[in-house]
């Protein structure tokens, strides 16, 4: 278990429901308080331990004295005019972090969540990367996105959603506490989000995706590819010098997925950069044996970024030419345009305006 910065209290949602359960047992309370006390956060979204009606009195006293529940809080929320909402988290110890609510088709959601402030990778497309590595998120901070998002968008506990580990920072990098995270989304006296509804996108640390691999956690993969050449994808993702692309292809091909399941490759298109037939042809050649899906996304462009966003033309074309070629393909339109939704781009602004709050 993880404890949360800056607090003596720990904050309760970074504990998986056995966890909760032994601690109270230990502290002499019923291990069943903790599905009562679970069903409040993940059901109600009720963060006050004094409104759980049905707990003792004693309970509601240890929880108030060794827990916190209500350390984080929404600072911002735009709201773009295709229905993709971005958030903006406050810490105790005063330090931001953004998610993004995404209305897909046929009131199907997806939430991209942060799992670092900041991000250690450097990519030279992304302003998260521009103010360096700040700290990690703990599991708490990043399971309450979910619960923060869901309680202000009324969605009831039932509601299925997808999660992705896409926001700010580099999940592989910080994955005790996402695997703490993904435990504690998907218990079933929770959140219950299912495993298979949660995707991890990596940068491509050869090295820790061996590591999931081998956690076996049944959550779905997509890789930040980006580049068919080691020199364009070092220019785009510098540690692509350290885990090169057959690297990255090599663990690809070990790990476990679901037979029913594709690996996603993840593809931002910049206009003039990697968006020609040319590379289409290489990237073909380059997922040949593995079973994978490409998403290919526009490029959000940003204040000061020397990147374009790509025509529609070349975009759709780089598609036709993997489906006939018998890759899957989609294409991600890049979702609030109008509120700076790419990584990092709310925060950033929120520093320069006002500085780190
Ligand atoms: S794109 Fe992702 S991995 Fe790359 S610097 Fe930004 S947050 Fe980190």
């Amino acid at each position: 278990m993880n404890l949360s910065a800056q607090t003596s209290k720990q904050n309760i949602f970074d504990l998986t429901l056995e966890e909760l359960g032994i601690n109270l047992e230990q502290a002499g309370f019923q291990k069943f308080r903790a599905k009562q006390i679970y069903h409040w956060l993940y059901t109600h979204y009720e963060t006050n331990f004094d409104a759980m009606n049905n707990l003792p009195k004693d309970l509601k006293i240890y929880l108030n004295e060794y827990f916190t529940s209500q350390n984080i809080s929404i600072n911002k929320k735009e709201q773009s005019q295709d229905g993709s909402i971005k958030y903006l988290f406050a810490t105790q110890d005063n330090l931001t972090y953004e998610a993004v609510f995404l209305k897909m088709k046929e009131d199907k959601f997806t939430l991209c969540l942060s799992s670092q402030i900041g991000c250690k990778v450097g990519c030279s497309f992304c302003l998260t990367a521009k103010g360096g590595f700040v700290r990690n998120l703990t599991a708490g901070e990043i399971v309450y996105q979910v619960v923060a998002i869901k309680k202000d968008q009324n969605l009831p506990n039932n509601k299925a959603i997808n999660i992705v580990y896409m926001g700010m920072g580099e999940p592989l990098d910080n994955l005790a506490n996402v695997t703490q995270c993904i435990h504690i989304l998907s218990e079933l006296d929770g959140l219950n989000i299912s495993v298979r509804r949660q995707t991890i996108s990596t940068s491509g640390i050869a090295p820790k995706i061996k590591k999931l691999g081998m956690l076996n956690l049944g959550v779905q993969l997509a890789i930040s590819l980006h580049a068919v050449s080691d020199e364009l994808r070092t220019q785009l993702i510098p540690i692509n010098k350290a885990y090169n692309i057959q690297a990255i292809i090599d663990e690809i091909a070990a790990f476990p997925i679901d037979s029913r399941k594709r690996i996603m490759f993840e593809y931002l298109m910049i206009d003039g950069i990697n968006d020609s037939l040319e590379n289409a042809k290489k990237l073909v050649a380059l997922l040949n044996k593995i079973k994978a899906k490409v998403n290919l996304i526009y490029f959000n462009p940003h204040e000061g970024s020397p990147y374009q966003r790509p025509q529609r033309e070349k975009v759709e074309a780089f598609r036709e030419f993997l489906l006939k070629k018998g890759l899957f393909c989609t294409i991600r339109e890049s979702k609030g345009l109008d509120i700076s939704a790419a990584c990092g781009q709310l925060r950033e602004r929120e520093i320069n305006q006002k500085g780190e709050i």
